[in-house]
């Protein structure tokens, strides 16, 4: 698979760019730095932000001008374990990795994309705090995305939370369907032995929904993985009813089913995607009225706490 890492190489794949949007870019990749795969840069149209696909892997100097703080629900340290969020009782987010196959502009964790590559390999560290902490009932292996991990931390990640009797759910983020789909058949095998795995998905516009990512899904849901999608409402790329509607209906035609729909958080350097909250409840209420149930996510902001509120 190939990842580019330097804005310039995508050249490669949509011709030359305008060269202020280039250098504009270049100067955005030097805090944020750019990554994103060959194939989903062949979904763009035009190159140009006002390109749905193009606008969420490609940097923009408005990123620069943000206020925000970068981690404004205060997940590092949160349990004083690396890599272990907790926000509800029942919950723990481990955060596998900062690696990623595509940096989605809009990211709340754009923070990490500067660090050393890591990887959450504290085995020990995971299990001991699972075992002192039974309340946990539901594992969400998130990161970056896990699936970019070599199998054999992946299937740690899955053998540790399944060998304590308290958790009952497990549950991995993933958007290797969207942006990276033939990666997904390298982790059929684990998935199907730690069976049923949800998968928590992240399509956000219709045109992510490609026969390579519906087979991709195909091929989730024989492993017996369950998938829910997560989709970020994101100024200029999905904010309004038209393409939502098209999306949500599109998911439910590939076995995937709309689960939350995001308000853009309020995370540095993201705050040019943000759309205002009346506008977003408009939106949210034509879907109600119009679509079936199956196919309306829940609406969610995120809280203070990083704990969501549903509007
Ligand atoms: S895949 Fe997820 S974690 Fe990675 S950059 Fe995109 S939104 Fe962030």
């Amino acid at each position: 698979m190939l990842i580019y890492r330097k804005v310039s190489q995508i050249e490669s794949v949509l011709g030359e760019l305008d060269s202020s949007l280039l250098r504009e870019a270049e100067v955005v990749e030097k805090e944020y730095p750019f990554r994103c795969t060959e194939y989903y840069a062949n979904l763009v149209m035009q190159p140009s932000l006002k390109d749905p696909v193009f606008s969420q892997f490609f940097p923009a100097i408005e990123e620069l001008e943000g206020s925000g703080g970068e981690d404004p629900f205060g997940e590092e340290n949160s349990t004083g374990v690396d890599g272990l969020v907790r926000r509800y009782t029942d919950r723990l987010l481990v955060i596998s990795t900062n690696l990623c196959f595509v940096h989605c502009r809009f990211c709340m964790r754009k923070r990490n994309w500067k660090k050393s590559p890591f990887v959450f390999v504290n085995s020990a560290g995971f299990y001991q705090y699972l075992v002192e902490h039974p309340e946990i009932e539901d594992v969400i292996i998130s990161g970056g995305d896990p699936f970019t991990l070599p199998n054999d931390v992946f299937e740690e990640l899955l053998r540790i939370p399944k060998k304590v009797s308290s958790v009952k759910i497990i549950r991995i983020g993933t958007r290797a369907p969207v942006v990276a789909p033939e990666v997904v058949y390298e982790k059929l095998d684990i998935l199907e032995r730690y069976s049923p795995v949800w998968i928590n998905t992240h399509f956000n516009h219709p045109r992510e929904i490609t026969p390579d990512a519906a087979k991709a899904v195909k091929a989730l849901i024989k492993a017996g993985c369950p998938i829910n999608n997560q989709s970020v409402l994101l100024k200029g790329v999905n904010d309004t009813f038209e393409v939502l509607a098209r999306l949500f209906k599109g998911l439910l035609s590939i076995g995937v089913r709309p689960y939350y729909l995001f308000s853009c958080d309020p995370v540095k350097g993201t705050e040019h995607f943000f759309v205002p909250l009346e506008k977003a409840l408009r939106i949210v209420t034509r879907l109600r009225e119009e679509l079936s149930g199956m196919a309306v996510p829940h609406f969610a902001v995120d809280g203070k706490n990083g704990k969501k509120i549903l509007p």
